[in-house]
């Protein structure tokens, strides 16, 4: 889903509405982490808006969850997920950078 879709539909969340209250409480940052196959990728921190991210849900709809790696988060910044990306996976090719849309 584009990001400006994303964003128009986060503009709008109802806090009152129980199904919106789920996307509310899935705002923050998160990054994806590739299993040890893809371990030279960088882990990139992308927003819940952005395209790739999308609520930690991910672009592609027809991805099996889990099969490839995964989404990790919410986090309340950019450097909290940096750090738990560098605390907890630090096998992880050991490059962190931020999407554009951070
Ligand atoms: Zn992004």
């Amino acid at each position: 889903m584009p990001r400006q879709l994303l964003e128009e539909m986060n503009d709008h969340l109802n806090e009152n509405d129980p199904k919106d209250g789920i996307l509310i409480r899935l705002r923050g940052y998160y990054f994806y982490y590739n299993n040890p196959t893809e371990a030279s990728h960088t882990v990139l921190v992308h927003r819940d808006t952005c395209g790739h991210c999308c609520f930690g849900a991910g672009h592609n709809n027809n991805a099996e969850p889990g099969r490839n790696g995964a989404w990790v988060g919410p986090f309340s910044t950019p450097e909290q997920a940096e750090e738990f990306a560098a605390r907890h996976f630090p096998h992880h090719g050991g490059d962190i950078d931020r999407c554009g849309c951070v």
